[in-house]
């Protein structure tokens, strides 16, 4: 028989697969792969209430990226403004409508299902509750989705081909714009922040299955 009551304190290197038994860092230190130098566990005192806040204003942001004027393109005196759900509806036939549907699944509705599970996971941490039922599976979810959520890598391309287009027609960044560009930037901190292994550690304290 294998001991798993010793098995909690094992932690595996994301990056070279190296095997650790660690325990729990004090606050503000950080466990690192002695191999690789990832970093394995990083808890910070009101880690949870800083996540929380970083998703609640990403959520707002994903809402306002998708109904605001993602552009202006002017050609000729002739102007039209678009939000991402216009051009989205615009493609809506046919062959187009797969794409269509995975496209806005992968920047909007993913990283939205992702941020919302994430504030249901971490919530009842930052007033001392006991964790929400179905926590473990929704964190687990929210991890499995992690590499579908791409609204960073659609604000990149955008960037990169509105430049290519900026020749041809007068092109106008609209708010959606900026939003997706904040967007970019919240999800990478969101990203580097949130200490996997610590929320796993605080829902296995805290949950009984
Ligand atoms: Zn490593």
């Amino acid at each position: 028989m294998v001991d798993t009551s010793r098995l909690d304190d094992l932690i595996v290197c994301t990056e070279c697969d190296a095997l650790y038994r660690v325990r729990q860092p004090e606050r503000g230190q950080v466990a690192v792969c002695a191999r690789c130098h990832t970093v394995l566990a990083a808890p910070r005192a009101k880690a949870a209430l800083q996540i929380v806040a970083l998703a609640v204003a990403t959520l707002i942001l994903i809402v306002g990226a998708a109904v605001f004027p993602f552009l202006r393109i002017e050609v000729g005196g002739v102007a039209n403004a678009a939000s991402v759900l216009d051009i989205s509806y615009a493609f809506f036939d046919g062959f187009l409508t797969v794409l269509v549907i995975a496209t806005m699944s992968m920047i909007l509705a993913i990283p939205a299902l992702r941020t919302g599970l994430i504030i249901y996971v971490l919530a009842p941490f930052i007033v001392d509750k006991p964790a929400l039922p179905g926590a473990r599976a929704a964190f687990r979810v929210a991890q499995q989705l992690r590499p579908w959520a791409m609204a960073e890598i659609f604000a990149i391309g955008c960037a990169v081909s509105l430049v290519k287009i900026a020749d041809l027609a007068q092109v106008t960044f609209g708010p959606a714009f900026w939003m997706f560009a904040v967007l970019t930037v919240l999800i990478v901190i969101q990203q580097k922040f949130m200490c996997s292994w610590s929320v796993w550690n605080a829902l296995a304290s805290q949950t009984p299955s």
